[in-house]
């Protein structure tokens, strides 16, 4: 034991939330708990991460709060509901959960700047070169890129592509599977 050590920095896994989480709105928002559908593979995704003791993240843009379509207290309302869920079917909730809404007020910055990856791997001590992304956009790809992560994957969606991914997939079933060789187990010491 080394008490000058500083605390181990975990590995994350950062994941957008339309069109990865749950199925994509398209060029609208989800505005409320009815209307957030967990997307097919999802719980299987995400129990994987969780249970190679990796940390699981939520970067986020909801502009509809800006445009003054839902308020702050429905997004939240929404991803308390998004957290309860996942205790109840995956044993595990994210880490840490981080929107962009174009507020004003709002402490963060627009994708694909990395600030909300910086912010989480400050308050959540997280390794950033051992860390991945999965999302549908390419500004979830040039965000990846931004903050130095090892890698990206991309779950084809209704987004249109100009920048390439590490890898790109078609399903979060075949996303399980690249995952499955990439999460090194991190829940031992
Ligand atoms: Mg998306």
């Amino acid at each position: 034991m080394n008490e000058t050590a500083s605390p181990k920095r975990s590995p994350a896994v950062f994941f957008d939330r339309d069109g990865v989480v749950n199925v994509s709105p398209g060029k609208g928002y989800v505005l409320s708990w009815e209307a957030f559908e967990f997307a097919p593979g999802f719980f299987e995704l995400f129990s994987l991460v969780k249970n190679r003791g990796w940390k699981a993240v939520l970067v986020t843009s909801q502009k509809g709060v800006g445009k003054g379509l839902m308020s702050t207290d429905d997004l939240e309302t929404i991803h308390r509901n998004m957290q309860d869920t996942l205790r109840e079917k995956c044993g595990a909730e994210f880490d840490g959960i981080y929107a962009f809404t174009g507020k004003s007020d709002c402490r963060h910055q627009p994708k694909p700047d990395p600030e909300m990856i910086y912010s989480a791997a400050d308050e959540l001590h997280l390794d950033l070169n051992r860390s991945w992304m999965i999302g549908d956009a390419d500004r979830d790809i040039e965000m990846a890129i931004a903050a130095g992560l090892e890698g990206s994957l991309r779950v084809r969606g209704d987004k249109p592509i100009k920048v390439e991914a590490s890898g790109t997939v078609n399903s979060l079933e075949a996303a399980v599977a690249i995952f499955d060789g990439i999460l090194t187990d991190e829940t031992q010491g």
